[in-house]
């Protein structure tokens, strides 16, 4: 049976995704899509955002199309933001998908409903955690996380068709990210420093091994901090 506040989150979502949808149009100039394909708006209409927040939050909050802060100064993305890298990576279900920081899970769960599983690395052990027990209850059996240094990729379960990097690297594309990526995989990542101007940009493997990019839209990211020093082999 599905509550009064079930079917208020179930409104929201609704409307989240038209608001999503007329953003595409707007950007399309930049990104080059009109509108964003139906397995990830499915996907939006599914996931419960309200309960990947850090604390109780309306629902109004919640679905609003805004990135959010979700403790240790980090962010649950901007909910286009997330429908548009997700698109971009052109999943058609069971794919293999690397995403490097799991923050909130909010952006894990959207993955888990378009590819065939989901590893997902995060370097904070505390939202990890909190990502793991979220997801876990909404029972998401395809999702796969690790606590890490993102940089250096899951090699264990490389290589991966598609790579969503959510944190801005200061400098060039990580190299064990785009070793990992298999031939015909795409990345998407934001490239530039703490206070912008950062990139959003897509990568594409082709199938001899050649690494290619391009920009697609001014973004701001957290940034993604290399863990030098990091005991830890992902
Ligand atoms: N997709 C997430 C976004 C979280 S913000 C969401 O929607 O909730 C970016 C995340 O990247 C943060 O949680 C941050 O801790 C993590 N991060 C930054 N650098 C990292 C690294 N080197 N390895 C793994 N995670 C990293």
């Amino acid at each position: 049976m599905t509550s009064d506040h079930d079917q208020q989150a179930q409104r929201h979502r609704d409307a989240l995704v038209r608001t999503i949808q007329s953003e595409a149009a707007e950007t399309a100039f930049w990104t080059g899509r009109e509108r964003f394909g139906d397995a990830v708006m499915d996907a939006i209409t599914k996931v419960p955002r309200h309960v990947f927040m850090p604390t109780p939050s309306s629902l109004r909050t919640a679905y609003a199309n805004c990135p959010q802060p979700i403790g240790l100064g980090q962010t649950i993305s901007q909910p286009y933001i997330v429908a548009l890298m997700s698109d971009l990576l052109n999943l058609h279900g069971g794919e293999r998908v690397l995403e490097i920081g799991t923050g909130s899970g909010y952006q894990t769960a959207v993955l888990a409903h378009i590819a065939g599983q989901v590893y997902s690395v995060e370097r904070f052990t505390d939202l990890s955690a909190q990502a793991r027990a979220v997801l876990t209850q909404c029972g998401y059996d395809n999702v796969h996380l690790t606590c890490g240094d993102g940089t250096k990729g899951w090699l264990r379960h490389a290589p991966y068709e598609a790579i969503l990097v959510t944190a801005a690297a200061d400098g060039p594309i990580p190299p064990a990210l785009i070793k990992q990526l298999a031939p015909g995989g795409r990345m998407v990542i934001p490239l530039g420093p703490r206070m912008g101007p950062q990139m959003l940009t897509l990568g594409l493997k082709n199938g001899s091994g050649a690494f290619l990019s391009r920009p697609v839209l001014p973004v701001a990211f957290v940034p993604l901090i290399p863990a030098t020093d990091s005991p830890l082999e992902n």
